[in-house]
């Protein structure tokens, strides 16, 4: 505590994100990056920045972008908001469309970052509890509140509901706003984009961190009514008007550009998924079903904070969170099939000792 700092900002408890360790001999499957380098377009149009483009501020609208990335979900350009990374646009969701009187609903074992926000803006909320099988039910949050978020899949579970179940969620709840994060959702579910012409309290939110190996570009999207939109930059254009720079908004278009590179990478994240899964399960770990670029698994006799720790020991890094409920668990990255073949003879190694 400095005596310099506000009082919120001597309050705050952050998000920690995951390690980002220098240094090249790690396995890193701990942050749910792409191992896939993004499509050869994208370094080409980074290249072919201008000077121009660099002296003058970008389009604080970026406007082709939004127009290019809402074709591909079959809206209108005024349907979409970008942002620095989908964090900056779910925090200025939590200011611009989940505070009101009633708290916000969100499940207990869900992306941290939700509770922290609610503290920065002074958002209430209530966490509802996943089920015994770490699925979400969507009849728990037919509940008085002021918004639901909810990500889909979720993680660090990784399991997905269906367009059905969040249907249910949209019915029962006309009244607040329901926010999808679909941060995984390229790996293996359907976007909720298809239901935002029927409902106008629908905000999903996707990123090109994961899918489109884009993690260092910063890059988020939100869709929605465009009423949702227009209070989402009420609040952008009072914090940053230029939220997306130039080198940004071309790189991400040559991304959107190449379906064939983005829809091959994510097949290959799926491939190596599930055959990593089967691998865990014949090591004795329970494997929740996932549809993400990761795999939660909890192995039936050994601790999941000493599994972590020898396997950092052995240069692969994965993600635990010491939590209730979930800290006999560890997040497991998918990588490269050659990076799961170092993680899986790794933990061979560990669980034979
Ligand atoms: C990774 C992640 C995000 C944030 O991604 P950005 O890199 O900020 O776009 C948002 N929600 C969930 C659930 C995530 O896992």
């Amino acid at each position: 505590m400095s005596r310099f700092w506000s009082e919120l900002a001597g309050n705050l408890t952050p998000y920690v994100p995951g390690e980002q360790p220098q240094g090249t001999r790690l396995v890193k499957l701990n942050t749910n990056e792409s191992p896939y380098g993004p499509a050869p377009g994208v370094l080409a149009a980074i290249t072919a920045t201008t000077d121009d483009q660099l002296r003058r501020y970008p389009d604080p609208q970026a406007n082709e972008l939004r127009a290019a990335w809402a074709a591909r979900e079959g809206l209108a350009a005024d349907e979409v908001f970008l942002g620095n990374g989908s964090d900056e646009v779910l925090a200025h969701a939590f200011q611009a469309l989940l505070k009101h009187a009633e708290p916000v609903l969100f499940p207990d074992i869900s992306y941290s970052f939700y509770p922290v926000w609610c503290e920065l803006y002074d958002v209430e909320f209530r966490t509802i509890p996943l089920a015994q099988d770490f699925s979400i039910k969507p009849g728990d949050y037919a509940q008085r509140c002021g918004g639901i978020i909810i990500p889909n899949p979720n993680a660090p579970t990784g399991i997905l509901l269906s367009l059905e179940q969040i249907r249910e969620i949209l019915i029962s709840q006309p009244d607040v706003v329901v926010v999808i994060d679909e941060a995984y959702i390229d790996f293996g579910g359907e976007s909720a984009t298809s239901l935002i012409p029927r409902h106008d309290n629908l905000l999903v939110v996707q990123t090109a961190s994961k899918s489109r190996s884009l993690a260092g570009l910063r890059v988020g999207a939100a869709f929605g009514h465009r009423d949702l939109i227009a209070g989402l930059e009420r609040v952008k254009d009072s914090f940053n008007s230029y939220p997306l720079d130039n080198i940004a908004q071309r790189a991400a278009l040559a991304s959107l550009a190449d379906e064939s590179w983005f829809s091959a990478s994510c097949q290959r994240v799926i491939s190596t998924r599930e055959r990593v899964a089967l691998r865990l399960l014949g090591m004795g770990f329970e494997v929740l079903p996932s549809k993400a670029n990761f795999v939660f698994v909890r192995h039936a006799s050994r601790d999941a904070a000493e599994l972590f720790s020898a396997l950092r020991e052995r240069q692969v890094i994965v993600r635990y969170f010491n939590k209730p409920r979930i800290d006999q668990f560890l997040r497991i990255s998918i990588g490269t099939d050659a990076e799961m073949d170092a993680l899986l003879e790794a933990l061979e190694a560990i669980l034979a000792a």
